[in-house]
């Protein structure tokens, strides 16, 4: 696999935004010498394309500020974490070209020195150990207008505290009997501030920890700790923390620690698409689609295996910005990202999708000739490749009609169409099966017309894709179109707009012989059809099986 971590030198300068503002202040006013900010995944699933949002902006802050950036691995609630997801994160974070250095942390490692501050907290008489149910909890809370109402067990004394919490750590108690609770105020606007558990029991082992604890904290409690340990400058998460920001502050004020800022920006939406983990894992769970590395999926890994480049993802998320307004990103800006990218980065080939015969009835059966094709129109670095002709070809089905509508440019009974890299051709006829389907299409070939040639110039309206048929190697192609049928899926009805159409798997494609050489995840621009990437996983070798990317044009466009 070819390397893809060179960063470009527009992404480099880095566009304008309020977190650099900030940044440059700190840094001018010496409040800190150096930045270090943190990419904080939780591994409960594959990373999205919103993740690279966060990934580029952590990542490249640092990146221009000359300070470092850490991924954490946010693994404080081993129910629902996996070792698979660990090691695709890192592999996507890596893909992106991004580099963490030193600096993997989880904030599982933190355990020992989270635990050690809660007791500390316990001893101020700020955190205590609440017996309540979940739902009696849920019901003391009060709502959004009404103050909620203290638990009978908040005002239990530091020993009883400090013991009941030490029994919890030690598995006295069984998963949901008791709790630690943060001592804030049951009647403060905020609702984040009304008691918030610190600590739960899960007895289950931990993919980083085992079995060494069957207490884990919550993620308000570690976050913000886990900053502080690693030294954070700037902790940057996206808008519905604003209002956990308050905690945040209180916790690291409490303990008297090294207290970073949290700074909130808007998460990325894309239309026709959804994104989070959780509406992800139901489509890989149900079997909507093939794993979360399905080409459809939003995430990292699909859009890999889909063609997308890191390149283009980055340039997405530099020309969306950084910004404190929601709102959704048009699925065409993302696609016109990759096929800016490919349009300069992939060589081109011919592939014939839906094969139609074409035999070429003055070329000698026995004869073929070679012809010579720029693997790019505007980069002659690239080389050139060689394309056999021969008698019998294959066209594109599409491109010929018997009875063609007005203004149709290509091949029909009697009219003239120039053959990509060769010959014009003059359709002298067609062959039918007893049904009336046309099998083949005969025509003519005027050889004068070859590039180079007297009549290299001669004007025919339309120019088409052809493989020889002799040549010509088969492979599956798979084309792939939007998952959600609507650009702005909410709601909990989002499964019943799924797209029943968003793959179809073409079996019978002919393509030029060089293409039996493509080598996992190349990418090419087939000529007239859109960019196709060799299949990361299905593939074989001299069998390709190529996705489709993106086709050239927005086909979505009004
Ligand atoms: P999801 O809501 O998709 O399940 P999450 O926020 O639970 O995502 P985390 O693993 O907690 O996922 O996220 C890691 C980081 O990525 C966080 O800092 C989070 O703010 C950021 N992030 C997640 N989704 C987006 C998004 N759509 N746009 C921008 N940043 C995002
Ligand atoms: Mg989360």
């Amino acid at each position: 696999m070819a390397p893809e971590n060179h960063i470009t030198e527009t992404a480099a300068a880095g566009s304008a935004n309020f977190l650099r503002n900030i940044i440059q202040d700190d840094l001018a006013s010496g409040k800190h010498a150096s930045i270090v900010t943190r990419f904080p995944p939780e591994p409960n699933g594959y990373l999205h394309i919103g993740h690279a949002k966060s990934i580029c902006l952590n990542f490249g802050l640092a990146r221009d500020f000359g300070g470092e950036c850490h991924l954490r691995l946010d693994d404080t609630n081993p129910a629902r974490e996996d070792q698979e997801y660990i090691d695709s994160i890192k592999g996507s974070v890596r893909w992106l070209g991004f580099d963490w250095g030193e600096h993997l942390h989880h904030a599982s490692d933190y355990f020992p020195q989270l635990y050690q501050w809660a007791e500390e907290l316990v001893g101020k008489g700020v955190a205590y150990v609440d017996d309540l149910t979940a739902e009696e909890m849920r019901a003391y809370r009060g709502t959004l207008t009404e103050a909620g109402k203290e638990s009978p067990y908040r005002n239990r004394s530091v020993e009883e505290n400090l013991e009941l919490f030490r029994r919890m750590r030690a598995g006295d108690f069984p998963d949901g009997s008791r709790v630690l609770r943060a001592k804030i105020d049951m009647a403060s606007p905020n609702m984040n501030l009304r008691d918030p558990v610190m600590y739960r029991i899960v007895h289950e082992p931990h993919p980083h920890t085992g079995d060494a604890w069957c207490i884990y904290p919550m993620y308000d409690y570690a976050h913000g700790q886990s900053d502080s340990i690693e030294g954070i400058t700037h902790s940057i998460c996206t808008l519905e923390f604003e209002d956990h920001r308050p905690l945040y502050d209180w916790f690291l004020d409490q303990l008297c620690v090294y207290h970073p800022r949290q700074y909130e920006f808007a998460r990325l939406n894309l239309t026709y698409t959804v994104m989070s983990k959780r509406k992800l894992l139901q489509l890989v769970r149900d079997g909507d689609v093939t794993g979360w590395d399905d080409p459809r999926m939003p995430t990292l890994d699909g859009l890999r295996r889909r063609g997308y480049t890191p390149d283009s993802i980055r340039a997405f998320c530099e020309q969306i910005g950084v910004g404190r307004n929601g709102s959704w990103i048009e699925m065409s800006v993302l696609e016109e990202c990759v096929r800016s990218d490919l349009n300069v980065a992939a060589p081109r080939a011919m592939a014939v999708l839906r094969p139609l015969r074409l035999i070429v009835e003055n070329y000698p059966e026995e004869l073929a000739e070679e012809f010579s094709a720029a693997n790019h129109p505007q980069r002659p670095e690239l080389g050139v490749r060689s394309i056999p002709f021969c008698r019998e070809l294959y066209m594109e089905r599409d491109d010929f009609m018997e009875v063609p509508v007005k203004g149709f440019k290509r091949l029909a009974p009697g009219s003239e169409v120039r053959l990509r890299y060769a010959f014009i051709i003059r359709c002298t006829g067609v062959e039918k099966d007893e049904s009336g389907v046309v099998t083949a299409v005969r025509c003519s070939y005027d050889r004068e017309t070859l590039t180079g040639g007297p009549a290299a110039d001669r004007k025919v309206k339309g120019v088409i894709h052809w493989v020889s048929a002799r040549h010509g190697i088969q492979a599956d192609v798979r084309l792939y179109d939007r998952l959600i049928t609507v650009s702005n899926p909410s709601g909990d009805d989002w499964k019943s707009l799924l797209n029943p159409d968003s793959t179809e798997f073409l079996t019978g494609a002919v393509m030029e012989p060089s293409l039996a050489a493509a080598r996992p995840e190349e990418r090419f621009q087939f000529e007239r059809q859109g960019y196709f990437c060799v299949d990361g996983k299905d593939s074989l070798p001299g069998k390709p099986v190529f996705n489709r990317t993106v086709t050239l044009r927005d086909s979505w466009a009004k």
